[in-house]
């Protein structure tokens, strides 16, 4: 048999970034295997069917290995030299005919697991100046970038579910047996679920569909689509009400307790009973199993995320994760909010910063501020900072009561 060498690399696939070893023929590049690493430290050898496919896409024909250019009806290979020469020239074109907003960029997940793209598109995106941007978290993770922002100071500080050393799981609108664990990475999740409950832990899964991860939990809790944050009120109101909420050493960190609890107020597990489907004890029962838990942990994913109160459902779930003497953070809310900076895109609507007179809704896209005003809503502002984008029908007092309510 022709020798072979080995090359170690990680799946760009997911964000589960699993180890690759490759097998390879060095004499003509070719793939002969692809295996999983058994020394990667996260993924320990496990890695999913996608990753067979890259020997596919390596060898195959039609694989774009230099720049074309269309001549004709032919295609017909350039320098690299070329091609960027021309595509510089068109773009510069375009936005001297039509201006910058005349070109739309659309950033796809692989890009997040590749370091030079993380850097030169950033660049990139930067010099184009154009507010069409698209992302494929315009339809996944926004509502989550956002409420981290707004909590924790940053888009991008995900609190991750300890999964190795939880012992009561609840995972809301997510299927991480099929996903690896969006948002949390984790190679192999179903190893990572039996491991929760071969040490005496439970899993339990509330989402509208009996998902993969449900049929494998110790329980699944059907939900009404697009009513989890009222089951998450519910659920912040009955840590208030049995006095469960504790900050700690995080006292000078916090702010906004006392506010979170009166609107938490009215939504009483039997007062969201019938909207979220959910009955009164069973929500009870859930919060005491999850506050008794010495290492509880409560994960929202794309269910969450792709609905009308998206970020509602993320900001109050976090508060909601953090029952008193569990866990070491128990943030309601960062001591500073930072409405004149942000993450770029969403949905793709023109997006303006502004001197914002509403902090209720300082963080809402449009499309949100509309969702919630009403479709005539006019939402103005200056730049192309989508955290900018303001409703402003309304006073700060109404907008105050129109959240409480
Ligand atoms: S789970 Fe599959 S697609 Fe994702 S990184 Fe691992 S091998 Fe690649």
């Amino acid at each position: 048999m022709a020798s072979t060498e080995k090359v170690y690399r990680s799946c760009p696939t997911c964000e589960a970034s699993c180890g690759l070893v490759l097998e390879i023929d060095p004499a003509g590049q070719s793939i002969r295997a692809i295996k999983g690493d058994e020394l990667d430290a996260r993924s320990k050898g496990y890695v999913c069917a996608k990753s067979q496919a890259f020997a596919h896409i390596h060898d195959d024909p039609e694989r774009l290995r230099r720049p074309m250019k269309r001549v004709g009806d032919e295609w017909v290979e350039v320098e690299w030299k070329e091609a960027l020469d021309a595509v510089a020239s068109r773009l510069a074109e375009v936005r001297d005919q039509h201006g910058k907003d005349a070109m739309a960029l659309y950033y796809g997940n692989p890009n997040g697991h590749n370091f030079h793209t993380q850097i030169y598109t950033q660049m990139l995106i930067q010099m184009l100046d154009t507010e069409r941007f698209f992302t494929a978290g315009s339809v996944d993770q926004q509502p989550k970038n956002l409420s981290c922002d707004l909590l924790y100071g940053n888009p991008w500080l995900f609190p991750v579910p300890d999964l190795s050393r939880t012992d009561y799981f609840v995972c809301m609108g997510g299927n991480p047996l099929v996903s690896q664990g969006s948002l949390l990475g984790a190679p192999n999740a179903a190893a990572y679920l039996e491991g929760i409950q071969s040490r005496g832990g439970k899993v339990v899964v509330i989402d509208p569909r009996r998902t993969e991860t449900a049929e494998a939990a110790d329980q699944h809790i059907f939900i009404r689509p697009g009513t989890d944050a009222l089951f998450l009120f519910a659920w912040v109101n009955e840590l208030f009400r049995r006095d469960l909420i504790a900050i700690g050493a995080l006292e000078d960190r916090v702010e906004g307790l006392e506010d979170l609890e009166r609107l938490a107020e009215p939504f009483t597990p039997e007062a969201v009973a019938a909207r979220t489907g959910i009955d009164a004890q069973a929500m009870r029962n859930l919060v005491d199993d999850f506050a008794n838990s010495d290492r509880p942990v409560l994960y929202g994913r794309i269910g969450l995320c792709t609905q009308a109160f998206g970020k509602l459902a993320y900001r109050r779930g976090e508060p909601a994760a953090r029952p008193a003497g569990r866990g070491r953070r128990r943030h309601v809310r960062p001591a500073r909010d930072r409405p004149e900076r942000g993450h770029r895109s969403t949905l793709g609507t023109p997006t303006r910063p502004v001197a914002l007179p509403c902090q209720g809704f300082s963080g809402v896209y449009e499309h949100a501020a509309r969702l919630l005003h009403g479709r005539g809503t006019r939402v103005r502002g200056r730049g192309r900072d989508p955290r900018g984008v303001l409703c402003r029908r309304q006073s700060r007092a109404q907008c105050a009561k129109r959240q409480a309510d």
